[in-house]
């Protein structure tokens, strides 16, 4: 059994999408932002995937979020609140 080239490109462009809808927002790199409401002014720590949804590709560094103290919703900037890096798998890299 011979698999054509088209085929084969298909089956290239399935892993592609699946290694970047599935695995990257399960296992890739993790942000922390730390943000305030504008309405409650209280602080909460928002986890984020950089570009794992469509929502955050077209909304960038923005995100609509409801407070977790008062639920209202706001648009928050959480590219610039930025608080944690992407984890490195630090782990791993243990010395016996
Ligand atoms: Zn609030």
């Amino acid at each position: 059994m011979t698999i054509d080239p088209l085929s084969l490109l298909f089956i290239i462009v399935a892993i592609g999408f699946i290694v970047l809808f599935v695995l990257l927002p399960r296992y890739g790199p993790h942000y922390t932002s730390r943000l305030v409401c504008p309405n409650c002014r209280k602080a909460f720590n928002f986890h984020w995937v950089p570009g794992a949804t469509i929502t955050s590709i077209i909304q960038r560094g923005r995100r609509n979020l409801k407070c977790p103290y008062c639920h209202v919703k706001s648009n928050y900037d959480i590219m610039s609140t930025r608080v944690a890096k992407p984890k490195n798998a630090s782990k791993v890299k243990q010395k016996t």
